[in-house]
């Protein structure tokens, strides 16, 4: 058996982060960016008001308040989208609406609620400050500053900030292809009776879905038989259209395992028996220069070399400098027993935060078939080797979310 981080690192060593490309800015929610966004433009572009009220000068409403306004002549109105007719003199006030150009010659803002419309005129109700309310040009973002940077995940306000900036493409990696199928001659999809021997398959939609959930495009490469050239075929099918292939089953030590037998002839395989439990047997290597990762065929398995293997090699391939999940210490709220096997276990439970303290309890069933235990689980805990972690004591967990 090999360690976890041995089998980890071989993975990286052999993944490439995908070339970058230029997309509409709406498409780059959740891809990592691949270039430093410089701001072409100041963000606000001109001085604004932050409020509905007078543009006025600070200086004429020295003394002003509800006992002793001070009457200023409205000279005109500013709505946002249009500028001021002219400048502001001493001695005026001009109407003017969020989002609207302060105009020259104005210093401050007074906000509506504190005035009140007299004629021609508007009573100003209390003396406000130089900048009052006003939004200087560039407040939130100065022209030829550095914005975003390399390795930034876009989430939606990035989106709106280079769309603020009249940004219309941004480069950023590749969202990978990502292959899925199943093998095994006892696998079954759609809704007949079952034969006797036979199973549905529900490792393909459930590795389409992580795919999915991860960020990652998935495309469906089938259910394929435990036939060397039906597995062959698929394999190759699927790396000349995939950016990484994911197969599940056929890595163990029975007698039609063949994945293994396939891929370990196509190419630089590897083999390996990790020191983990679930999902001991893991087969890696490039087909073509493309990744093909081959997960154990049972249920919670799969799932769990996928969050071990598949998608954090595969988050590093879109460019993603932090692709792992979470990890947090949680105290147990029952024993989660175990026995020594050289192993780390990988314990599906549920976390939950109490107060200011993660707990977690087991979800179920531990077995690698019980995919009840997985679904419901929103967490892994990582038990070393041993007999286990008592009640009331910590634990590493990986949070699943
Ligand atoms: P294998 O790794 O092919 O020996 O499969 C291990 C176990 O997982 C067997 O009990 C298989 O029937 C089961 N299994 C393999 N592939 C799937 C799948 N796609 N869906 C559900 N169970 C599977
Ligand atoms: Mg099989």
């Amino acid at each position: 058996m090999i360690a976890l981080e041995e089998a980890q690192a071989k993975v990286n060593r052999e993944l490439q982060v995908l070339p970058p490309a230029d997309v509409p800015i709406a498409e780059s929610l959740g891809l990592t960016l691949a270039e430093t966004v410089i701001a072409p433009e100041a963000i606000p572009p001109f001085a604004n008001t932050a409020m509905d009220g007078f543009a006025v000068r600070a200086a004429d409403t020295v003394g002003a308040s509800e006992q002793s306004p001070v009457s200023l002549p409205v000279v005109g109105t500013i709505a946002a989208g249009t500028t001021a007719a002219r400048p502001l003199k001493p001695g005026e006030a001009m109407r003017i609406m969020t989002g609207a150009p302060v105009p020259d010659g104005a210093d401050a803002i007074i906000m509506v609620e504190l005035t009140k419309p007299n004629g021609f005129e508007v009573d100003i109700m209390a003396e406000v400050p130089v900048g009052n309310h006003v939004r200087p040009a560039g407040d939130d973002i100065a022209a030829g500053s550095e914005i975003l940077h390399p390795g930034t995940v876009m989430a939606p306000g990035h989106l709106g900030v280079l769309a603020s900036v009249g940004r219309q493409t941004v480069t950023v990696f590749r969202r990978p292809r990502v292959g899925v199928m199943s093998t095994g001659d006892e696998l079954v999809e759609g809704p007949e009776p079952l034969e006797p021997g036979q199973i549905r398959d529900s490792n393909r939609v459930t590795l389409l879905a992580l795919v999915r959930e991860a960020g990652f495009q998935p495309v469906d490469l089938g259910l394929i038989r435990d036939d060397e050239a039906e597995l062959e075929a698929a394999f190759r099918r699927g790396v000349a259209t995939c950016d990484a292939v994911i197969t599940s089953g056929g890595v163990s030590m029975g007698d039609y395992d063949y994945v293994k037998a396939v891929l370990t002839r196509l190419g630089d395989f590897s083999w390996m028996q990790v020191a983990i439990k679930p999902a001991k047997p893991f087969v890696f290597g490039l087909l073509d220069e493309v990744p093909v990762f081959g997960l154990p065929g049972n249920p919670v398995s799969s799932m769990v070399s996928f969050e071990l293997f598949a998608r954090p090699g595969l988050k590093r391939m879109m460019g993603h400098l932090e692709a792992e999940r979470p990890r947090i210490r949680a105290r147990t709220t029952e024993p989660l027993r175990r026995h020594p096997d050289g192993k780390t276990h990988f314990s599906r439970v549920v976390a939950s935060k109490v107060g200011d303290e993660w707990q977690v309890r087991s979800s179920g069933g531990q077995g690698s078939h019980q995919l009840m235990a997985m679904a419901t689980a929103n967490a892994l805990a990582i038990v070393p080797d041993g007999d286990g972690v008592d009640e009331g004591e910590l634990v590493d967990v990986m949070y699943l979310g």
